[in-house]
């Protein structure tokens, strides 16, 4: 697959405040790639910089295997500020002043207001509309000259639940069209329903980044008491089935290797002549897991 954005030691301070530490990773074409991390991890830093607004202090990224160029610009729509558009001035207005700003034509108006859901309500001015709404405008307006990658900083910031699910359904749709979306978002389960590989970011450093398959595995833990908890537990830690186990108040409870459930423990036990008495499976959360990612 094609490398869409290689990101290369990328670093990025403001004054004492490291905002980005050394980030390296990249995209390919077609992912759906969340940035997650909680507010103030560097999330907008990253995306700015990326998309022109902000200089690094270090490091580098290419777009498409080049330097940052102006004919790339054409390629990439980016939603990273909560748009400027004119109160007064109605949705379809407000979207040829971009046009002019960008030098395109006004063709494409049409169908970036379909796309959105947004052009029964064209001629509507831009302070009537919901909140959601006019985050859709600004996705409508990243999506002008149809580019081939779109980049948007929390778009479902402040909205309300059927806000969310409209703006979801629209990015959602890009995505299927085979666009390469790069979004950020503090909320796991938001990133978990729109995208196939994410960065977790914490403080400027990145924690970890691949397929959510592969960096939030769904673990399992077990909760179990046998015949003999004692020689179970010693037999388990030197079997490879188990990534730890701990005893505490006649209960054992274990966190399983891959692959591995609770039928294996329990055929475990019977081979060593140990019969479980008590057995309860959980399947440890993303989200339990995101937050182990970026706790302290
Ligand atoms: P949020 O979701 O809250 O926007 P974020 O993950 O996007 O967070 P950034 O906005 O990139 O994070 O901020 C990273 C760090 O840099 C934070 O500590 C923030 O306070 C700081 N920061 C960001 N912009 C500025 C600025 N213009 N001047 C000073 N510090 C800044």
């Amino acid at each position: 697959m094609k490398n869409i954005l290689e990101i290369n030691h990328l670093s990025k301070s403001y004054k004492s405040i490291k905002a980005i530490k050394k980030l390296t990773f990249s995209i390919q074409e077609g992912q759906a790639y969340g940035l997650l991390g909680p507010n103030g991890s560097g999330k907008t830093t990253t995306l700015s910089i990326i998309s022109g607004i902000l200089k690094q202090d270090s490091g580098s990224f290419l777009w498409f295997g080049e330097e940052a160029n102006a004919s790339q610009r054409l390629r990439i729509g980016s939603l990273i500020e909560t748009p400027h558009f004119y109160p007064y001035l109605n949705l379809e207005r407000n979207l040829k002043i971009l046009c002019e700003i960008k030098k395109q034509s006004y063709k494409d108006i049409d169908r970036v207001l379909k796309e959105t859901k947004l052009y029964d309500r064209r001629k509507s001015k831009f302070r009537t509309l919901s909140l959601g709404m006019k985050q859709r405008l600004g996705i409508a307006a990243a999506l002008l000259g149809d580019p081939e990658i779109l980049v948007l900083d929390e778009p479902t910031n402040g909205l309300d639940p059927e806000g969310i699910a409209e703006v979801r359904e629209t990015v959602l749709k890009q995505v299927r069209r085979g666009k390469t979306l790069i979004i950020a978002s503090h909320i796991l389960s938001e990133v978990e329903k729109i995208c196939s590989h994410l960065a977790i970011l914490k403080q400027g450093d990145l924690l970890a980044t691949g397929s959510i398959k592969e960096i939030l595995s769904e673990e399992e833990m077990i909760e179990f008491s046998s015949s003999d908890n004692e020689m179970l537990k010693q037999k388990l830690e030197s079997s490879n089935l188990i990534k730890e186990i701990e005893q505490t108040n006649g209960l054992l409870t274990a966190h399983l290797e891959k692959d591995v459930d609770s039928g294996d423990i329990n055929n475990f036990a019977f081979e060593n002549k140990i019969t479980i008495n008590h057995l309860i499976s959980r399947k440890k959360s993303l989200e339990s897991q995101f937050l182990e990612l970026v706790k302290d």
